[in-house]
């Protein structure tokens, strides 16, 4: 608690917020007393305000002080010292206002502090006091007690004791902290211990108060647009600034990141104004040494020595920052790595089952050739036949390795950024319509029923023809590897303006829910253990998926498990301007659309060299 000389005998040294009464009989009196109050205050730093009575006037008190203070002109002049007549003080308009009294009080101390002074000390006469005003001066009396212990402010009130009775004597003592009464020229002092200890343990609380915030982890401000008035340790060194002085030379804004000034400067006049209670913002904050943080800030308004101020907290929020920044990073790197091993895990899966993809045709291939080798001592009929059927086996055989391979360069190419579509002006419902058919015979073979339906004849847009059909052949023996017999397939084309939309929609087995994410990527295999069961590389939907994106579109997966699945193929509608640049002619086609349909479905089935496909 910091401690004020008063300079007044018997009371010593006393904190701000004291309010004192002298009560006198003689000016002599009071002129004795005071000159070393005064005195004591002008010495340390204090602005002094005498509010003189009509029985003296500045240059009788002026004179007088010249006795005891030295230099007493220079505090004048530099308005240290200030002389004020009571009666303008507290009278207006021939009445007392305890708020427009207060008012002044508080401008004072404002002035004193604006103007580098500790505060204030003053002494004001109250010889203008009347009867008639004195209920309402009494309770002003008590009331400013709650001021003055708010702020930086001693006061001597000095009562003329020839005006007092009993009651306002009473009234006197119980409103100051120490009562001076002379007595054959001696002072003596009474004390109203009632409010001494109130205000003693309402300055330990408020030191207690101050040590806490001084320690406190976070930084605390009090300030307003231009200064910062208070500021604890970790304001200190959140700012980077080595003295309390320096701080409060300074304003809060300059240290407040450029892009947020203007918002801060908005905040602050709204709490100011009454208009924001409490106001959180985060920023950046520059620091005196070139740091700068990430902060969180919690302003509200604050009445600091009897002034409306702003309070704030200003938390550093940088490292809380940095660990988010490394948590979020160890997740990425935790996806990324998962991401890896699950990739690694199933390239290897994929490498293992390439592997069988790739033996199981050389094996049937080699044990074809065997057992034709075999025949030498067979009859003829039987000879021809078993040879024709192990040509059959090493035809499809060859097909399904060339199927495999063709995947894979083509997969590896669109990856690579190498593969380019051979776009022409198609009528692509009698493409999709002429693929379907190619195989229908196989399918109905397989004791499936397939049903081909579309709402328009004609549908003229740039595609790849080749690919169209990998990507029809490809969804069609999906459809029929997965469907059972007895089971339907069926395709739909839908012509809706923009784009064309291709179904291939079957009642097999379906795809599980949880799968179905995984489906288009590349070598995945929705069932493991069907593997060895649906023979495949998990290539095809991948293969599929690029195809459909390369001509612009999209195909999505719709499939319930046990009741079969639907694939969803939607094309822009674009043609090219040559209109020359036409599909290759039905016939021109068929050939290599059989020879097509064998390869993808070289998986699925063996044929005859008739060309009409059957059913293993
Ligand atoms: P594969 O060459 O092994 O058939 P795909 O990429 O064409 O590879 O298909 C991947 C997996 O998706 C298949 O192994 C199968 O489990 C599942 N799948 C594809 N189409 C269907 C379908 N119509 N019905 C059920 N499952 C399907």
């Amino acid at each position: 608690m910091e401690l004020r000389e008063s300079g007044i005998e018997g009371i010593g040294d006393v904190p701000w917020g004291t309010h004192i009464s002298f009560v006198y009989h003689t000016k002599d009196e009071y002129l004795e007393n005071f000159a070393s109050y005064i005195g004591k205050g002008l010495l340390n730093n204090e602005l002094c305000v005498w509010i003189y009575g009509e029985d003296t006037n500045p240059d009788e008190l002026k004179e007088h002080l010249k006795n005891n203070v030295e230099d007493i002109d220079e505090y004048i002049n530099r308005n240290q010292l200030l002389f004020i007549d009571n009666r303008e003080w507290y009278i207006e308009n021939n009445d007392f206002n305890e708020l427009r009294v207060n008012k002044q009080w508080l401008e004072l101390v404002k002035f004193s502090i604006d103007n580098g002074y500790d505060g204030l000390r003053a002494v004001a006469d109250t010889s203008w006091l009347d009867k008639s005003y004195w209920r309402s001066f009494s309770a002003y009396e008590k009331n400013i007690n709650t001021l003055i212990s708010e702020l930086p402010f001693i006061v001597v009130c000095l009562y003329n004791a020839s005006k007092l009775g009993l009651y306002e004597f009473a009234d006197v003592l119980n409103n100051h902290y120490y009562n001076i009464i002379v007595e054959n020229k001696e002072c003596k002092v009474i004390r109203n211990v009632e409010l001494i200890v109130k205000n003693k343990q309402l300055s330990k609380s408020q030191e207690n108060y101050r040590n806490l915030l001084r320690i406190l982890p976070v930084a605390v401000f009090i300030h307003d647009e231009d200064k910062i008035l208070y500021s604890n340790d970790t304001a200190c060194r959140m700012l980077g600034l080595k003295t309390k002085k320096s701080i409060t030379d300074s304003q809060l804004i300059d240290y407040i990141a450029d892009e947020m000034k203007e918002d801060f400067r908005d905040y602050i006049k709204k709490i100011l104004n009454d208009i924001e209670g409490t106001i959180c913002f985060k920023s950046k904050l520059c620091s005196g040494d070139g740091r700068v943080l990430d902060i969180e800030s919690i302003s509200s308004g604050y009445i600091y020595n009897g002034f409306p101020k702003v309070l704030s907290v200003i938390r550093d929020i940088t490292p809380l920052k940095k660990i988010a920044k490394l948590q979020e990073d160890i997740e990425k790197s935790n996806i990324l790595l998962n991401e890896t091993l699950e990739y690694d895990k199933i390239k290897t899966e994929f490498f293992s089952n390439l592997s069988h993809e790739l033996r199981t045709p050389l094996n049937v291939m080699l044990s074809a050739v065997q057992l034709i080798k075999s025949l030498k001592n067979s009859n003829k009929k039987d000879k021809l036949l078993k040879e024709k059927s192990c040509l059959n086996m090493i035809h499809q055989n060859c097909y399904r390795l060339l199927r495999l391979v063709n995947n894979l360069i083509d997969i590896t190419k669109i990856e690579s950024g190498f593969f380019e579509l051979k776009l022409s002006n198609c009528n692509i419902v009698r493409l999709v319509e002429d693929i379907t058919f190619s195989v229908a015979a196989y399918i109905e073979n397989s004791g499936i029923t397939l049903q081909f339906d579309t709402d328009t004849e004609e549908k003229v847009i740039a595609c790849d023809p080749d690919q169209i059909e990998r990507v029809m052949l490809n969804l069609l023996s999906n459809a029929v590897k997965f469907t059972p017999r007895g089971g339907h397939i069926w395709v739909n084309l839908y012509d809706r303006g923009d784009n064309f939309i291709i179904k291939i929609k079957d009642s097999g087995i379906g795809i599980p829910h949880e799968k179905q994410n995984f489906i288009f990527n590349r070598f995945q295999q929705v069932n493991k253990s069907f593997n060895r069961q649906f023979e495949g590389s998990g290539i095809g939907l991948s293969l599929v998926k690029s195809l459909v994106e390369k001509h612009g579109g999209k195909i999505t997966l719709n499939s319930e498990l046990g009741r079969g699945s639907e694939f969803t193929i939607e094309i822009p509608c674009v043609a090219l301007s040559e209109s020359k640049i036409e599909c290759l002619s039905r016939k021109d086609r068929s050939h290599s659309r059989i020879e097509r349909a064998h390869v993808e479905f070289s998986d699925i089935y063996a044929f005859n060299f008739d060309n009409t496909l059957s059913s293993t």
